[in-house]
């Protein structure tokens, strides 16, 4: 295939130069201008529109001027008799009062004298009207005209009639605007230079606060609102304290949020790690501690997250308790994985953290009741030393975890401290674990046979499968290794079903051949985690044609005892298919006789370290007796395992169980040398009277 062409870097958007924003005095300066403007327009509008009635006034004021010295002068030269004087008269006055318009009639009505202007007159009837009403005006065309009597408003010796055309709305409106924004602009260009400075003055107490509470150091805690007196400030700054106090109660809120495990209220792995770098850079000597609960998962399994929850919280209390037990200052615990907490310890002296783990694994197993059930946590526990395992907090996590994968492994005392050989098991382990799943890949696990003796007759009454792991160097592994690593990887499933499988197909074909009938199969406690392992025993069955009365699944005592409830939910219905089941390895877990009673168990296979004591331990006689009687009571089956001698098989005998296994018999075989040792096989019936 050809290489995809790499990814273009993205094209870096062109930086476009900053605008240049106004500041707060420009910008008042702005609201200001853009104030004065909009005054300037409203005053455009309304000027015109309240000067209206002025206008009229003065019109009528100006018409009634012009007619009233009209008609007095005419009414002086018409009593003087000298008619012919109007006409000079009504000439005078349109000089005089340029614009306007004179006329004179005599009572008739007949006109006499009238000026250049072509303007025609209104018609004699609304000039009469007009002489009535002496206030009157009257508007006709784009003139205005009024009207008075010449000599005696009640016998008129005639009519003076004089008009004007006042100039146009517009023009005035016209007028008015350009003088408006004459004065406007005039103002803004004398005004402007100082409009900012004033602005920048008026607004100083709030920028030299803004500056204040932009430079104010961040653990000054005092109250804005309390550095000012001023009326309009104080309102304001208390407000910007109330939304600093809510905004700050939130930040605090969401960085406990960040670095708190919600269940056990402990600082979360962020926050551990975080202290630890801190505390190892600053060359602190300490100890790093992890605790590992075991099996955790089968506690949320079993009783559910609300129960685990309250166990994990438990287990952080009895570390808590276990540390101020010993008085130890500057212990810091944090949960740093899902069933792992974290354990700082600032002290110089091994013993005491020895002694510390001693308290705490103590602590940790004693039995819990959480929500009216009985509860039982174990853990195990890496230690790293800092500056003299590591330097830095994260070298030191990697190497208290390779001493924790060590304790994980231990029995008794489950509690490591690091040295340089763990991290070279460390190694060989990673390699084992990534050879493991590469042989699992390759077919690799198979499964030898043991067979299993009728005691009292010596005849072959079925095998034991055991997985057994044949390298590519042909070397063989035996499970006690590779067991709990497929286990703690997760592979023992799909390991188990290739041995169940292996198992019901050999013993389907001995039975199609009439030989041995049942074969036993180991059943690790992990399988059960598995939601099909039910289904691929049936598979398995099915594939085979191995009728179910022929499979016999072993679980060891302590698997079984741990967890009897789980057992015994998912034995039942391959009991009930007929499937029988053994308690492998009885003697070794902690017995709890109530606990195995409640489960559906057929066969007791008594675990080898009782058969070998036998005749070295004077105890073991008493408890393979024990055993046995049990086993009798409850009329179950009962196998010992790891029978190498004749006196063991006769002693056991005696002891009256019934089946044997063991070396002296044969050791586990593969499949086609033990189809050989079947045929040849000669029966060894053991002695029950032998001394
Ligand atoms: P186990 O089920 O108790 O198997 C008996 C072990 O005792 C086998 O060890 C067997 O080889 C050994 N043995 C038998 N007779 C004698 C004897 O006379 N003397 C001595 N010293 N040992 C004897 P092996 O095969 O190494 O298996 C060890 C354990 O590994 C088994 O103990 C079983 O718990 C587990 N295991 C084996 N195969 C499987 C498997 O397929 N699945 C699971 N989950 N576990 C398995
Ligand atoms: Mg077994
Ligand atoms: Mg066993």
């Amino acid at each position: 295939m050809p290489d995809k062409p790499a990814k273009r870097p993205k094209e870096r958007k062109q930086k476009r130069p900053a605008k240049r924003r106004l500041g707060l005095a420009g910008r008042v300066a702005l609201i200001a201008i853009c104030a004065a403007v909009v005054a300037t327009l409203a005053q455009w509008i309304a000027t015109p529109y309240m000067a209206q009635g002025e206008v009229r006034t003065q019109q009528a004021i100006a018409v009634t001027s012009g007619v009233n010295l009209l008609a007095d002068v005419s009414t002086l030269h018409v009593r003087a008799g000298h008619w012919n004087e109007i006409k000079d008269l009504v000439d005078a006055l349109s000089d005089g009062l340029p614009g306007g318009q004179s006329a004179v009639f005599d009572a008739n009505w007949q006109l006499v004298a009238k000026d250049g202007s072509t303007a025609s007159l209104p018609p004699a009837k609304s000039l009469e009207a007009l002489v009535r009403d002496p206030k009157a005006i009257l508007n006709a065309g784009d003139r205005v005209y009024a009207a008075r009597a010449i000599g005696s408003p009640d016998s008129p010796m005639g009519y003076a009639v004089f008009s004007f055309a006042p100039r146009p709305a517009l023009e005035i409106w016209m007028a008015i605007v350009m003088l408006n924004a004459l004065v406007l602009v005039l103002a803004l260009a004398v005004i402007a230079p100082f409009l900012i400075p004033i602005a920048r003055q008026a607004l100083k107490p709030v920028t030299d606060l803004e500056r204040g509470i932009r430079k104010r150091d961040a653990k000054d805690k005092s109250k804005l609102a309390d550095s000012s007196d001023d009326r309009l400030l104080k309102p304001l700054l208390a407000a910007v304290d109330e939304v600093h106090e809510r905004s700050e109660a939130a930040m605090r809120r969401a960085l406990t949020l960040a670095y708190t495990d919600p269940v056990t209220r402990l600082p979360n792995r962020l926050r551990f790690v975080s202290r630890l770098d801190a505390a190892v850079a600053g060359g602190q000597g300490l100890f790093l501690i992890i605790c590992d609960l075991d099996r955790f998962r089968q506690i949320n399994v079993t009783f559910g997250p609300r129960v685990a929850d309250m166990a994990l919280a438990t287990v952080a209390e009895r570390l808590r308790a276990s540390a101020s037990q010993l008085q130890l200052g500057g212990f810091f615990l944090g949960r740093i994985g899902a069933d792992q907490f974290g354990i700082i310890l600032p002290v110089a002296e091994q013993s005491i953290v020895g002694e510390f783990l001693m308290n705490a694994e103590k602590a940790i197993s004693e039995g819990m009741t959480l929500d009216a059930q009985p509860v039982r946590v174990t853990a195990a526990f890496g230690v790293a030393r800092a500056q003299h395992d590591a330097t830095t907090g994260a070298d030191l996590l990697k190497l208290a975890e390779v001493a924790l994968k060590e304790a994980k492994g231990k029995s008794g005392a489950r509690r490591a401290f690091f040295d340089k050989a763990l991290l070279a098991k460390a190694h060989a382990r990673s390699k084992l674990e990534e050879e493991l799943r590469e042989g699992l890949e390759r077919g690799e696990f198979i499964a030898v046979f043991q067979p299993k003796v009728k005691l009292e007759t010596g005849e072959l009454v079925g095998a034991e499968a055991l997985a057994r792991w044949r390298r590519p160097d042909g070397a063989i592994v035996s499970p006690g290794v590779f067991i709990p690593i497929a286990e703690e990887l997760g592979l023992i499933q799909a390991l188990g079903k290739s041995v169940m499988r292996d198992a019901c197909f050999a013993a389907a074909g001995w039975n199609s051949r009439g030989i041995i009938s049942s074969v036993a199969v180991n059943v690790s406690p992990h399988q059960f985690d598995d939601p099909d392992f039910v289904n691929s025993v049936y598979q398995a069955l099915d594939d085979s044609g191995l009728p179910p009365q022929l499979l016999e699944l072993e679980i060891t005592e302590s698997a079984a005892v741990a967890d009897a409830d789980r057992v015994a939910r998912i034995m039942w219905p391959l009991r009930n298919r007929g499937v029988r089941l053994a308690i492998d390895d009885f003697g070794t877990g902690h017995s709890n006789f109530a606990a195995i009673t409640r489960l559906p168990f057929d066969v007791f296979k008594i675990d080898q370290q009782f058969v070998r004591a036998l005749s070295t331990d004077p105890h073991a006689p008493a408890i393979v007796e024990m055993i046995l009687a049990m086993a009798e009571a409850l009329g179950q089956e009962t196998v010992a395992e790891g029978v190498e001698t004749k006196e063991q098989a006769d002693f056991l005998l005696r002891r009256a169980c019934t089946i044997g296994q063991g070396y002296y018999y044969s050791p586990p075989l593969p499949a086609a040398e033990f189809d050989a040792f079947v045929r040849s096989y000669r029966p060894k019936p053991a002695d029950r009277f032998a001394a």
